[in-house]
């Protein structure tokens, strides 16, 4: 190594904040631990491992409480790294139970996360965001009109489930007794526009030796990025989920302009090839319903038509207005006669219930003050929130 490298090194170690070892894999700790000189080439998978059990399957915050390690290598632990979660910067509760945070995960980086508990037979769903905004414009979609700030890191995507269940109190719960037992990428972004971390997120969170939630338990929502379903599949095989909404390219290109690049036939054929896909495990579309604009019985029988030889699931999701919205929920009479022309056709409870519509929780509702703002700027309005 040269001289040069080595008198650099110091230099930007002392500036860098210490590096958060709790939403890591066991090998991205194993390589910060020899990189530290905290434990050798030889014995750092192991000490990794001890690190990944007491973070992901306990929740441990704190290197003291690793009582399965020396006292002085927890101390040059604590010397070099940190195990924090993101601040919290809101929490707000639902008359109906539901949960969401407010999460900065750096000066000017925040994401919404929401749980939804009971979502059917105990099950409880959280719903994280991937990207601090989206580069996409869906019309109905309140995330859709905030500007891409980032994506997500593996490890923030993997704070929100940690923050959750710090919140609910179940890393101790048995597996049978916890509320937290899903996860949907349903949150702000397009998780196939940031899918090394979504992939890496959910490598995380299905371990068994840790957070433990089976793959699928996991549900990824994706606008329709055709050319990622496959990678999607192969790299995660969470279960899939589609934002149709529309049954013509000429409304979806409006609602869901990224049909303009794939289109309603590409899209199904990209869905037909998606690995896994199967009657156990079938892919779910969404379809909100917009008064006037897509929710006519005529419609209802084109998606029948149209979904006809694949296995699918129908969530017919009553449209979540929020401040300025282009467009109105559908009425209730409307939604039950389409959900009818689905349920005839074999699908089973269609109607996904509104769940936080009053803390701006529910699907689409979800927006942060974030935006892409020049370092220097963003240091005079840090105080913001
Ligand atoms: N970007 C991904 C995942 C996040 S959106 C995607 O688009 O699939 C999660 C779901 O909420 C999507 O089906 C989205 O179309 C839907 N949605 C967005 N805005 C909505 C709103 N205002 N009311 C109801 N559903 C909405
Ligand atoms: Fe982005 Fe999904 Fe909202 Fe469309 S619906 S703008 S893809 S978050």
């Amino acid at each position: 190594m040269s001289t040069t490298l080595d008198l650099a090194r110091p230099k930007a170690a002392a500036t860098a904040e210490p590096l958060n070892l709790s939403g890591l894999t066991r090998a991205r700790i194993a390589a910060a631990l020899v990189e530290a000189g905290v434990a050798p080439a030889a014995q750092a998978r192991m000490r990794a491992g001890q690190i990944w059990g007491w973070t992901q399957h306990h929740g441990v915050t704190d290197f003291a409480a690793m009582s399965n390690i020396a006292k002085e290598t927890r101390a040059a632990l604590a010397d070099h790294f940190v195990l924090d979660r993101p601040q919290i910067v809101e929490r707000q509760q639902s008359v109906d139970g539901t949960t969401k945070w407010l999460i900065r995960f750096a000066p000017g980086i925040e994401a919404e996360t929401v749980f939804i508990p009971e979502v059917g037979g105990g099950t409880g769903a959280l719903c994280v965001s991937s990207q601090v905004g989206c580069t996409l414009n869906c019309t109905f979609c309140h995330t859709g009109t905030q500007a891409l700030v980032r994506n997500l890191t593996a490890a923030e995507i993997v704070a929100q489930v940690q923050v959750a269940r710090d919140d609910l109190g179940e890393w101790r719960a048995a597996p049978g007794q916890r509320r937290l037992t899903n996860v949907v990428f349903m949150g702000m972004g397009e998780p196939l526009y940031n899918l090394d971390s979504v992939a890496e997120a959910l490598d995380i969170v299905s371990d068994d030796q840790g957070i433990a939630i089976s793959r699928r338990r996991v549900t990824v929502s994706t606008s329709g990025v055709v050319p990622k379903l496959t990678e999607l599949g192969e790299r995660t095989n969470a279960m899939l989920a589609i934002s149709l909404h529309a049954v013509t390219d000429e409304l979806r290109d409006v609602l869901v302009p990224i049909n303009k690049a794939y289109p309603i036939a590409d899209l199904l054929a990209g869905i037909r090839a998606y690995p896994g896909l199967s009657n156990a495990r079938r892919v779910t579309f969404e379809y909100v319903m917009l008064k006037g604009v897509n929710d006519s019985p005529a419609e209802a029988r084109a998606l029948v038509r149209l979904l006809a030889s694949i296995p699918a699931k129908i969530n017919l999701i009553p449209f979540n207005p929020w401040p300025g919205s282009p467009y109105e929920c559908s009425s209730g009479n409307r939604i039950h006669a389409f959900a009818d022309i689905v349920n005839a056709a074999g699908y089973a409870s269609p109607i996904r219930t509104p769940r936080g519509r009053d803390i701006l929780a529910a699907c689409g509702q979800l927006k942060s003050e974030s935006e892409k703002v020049r370092a220097s700027a963003r240091r005079g309005t840090a105080t913001g929130g």
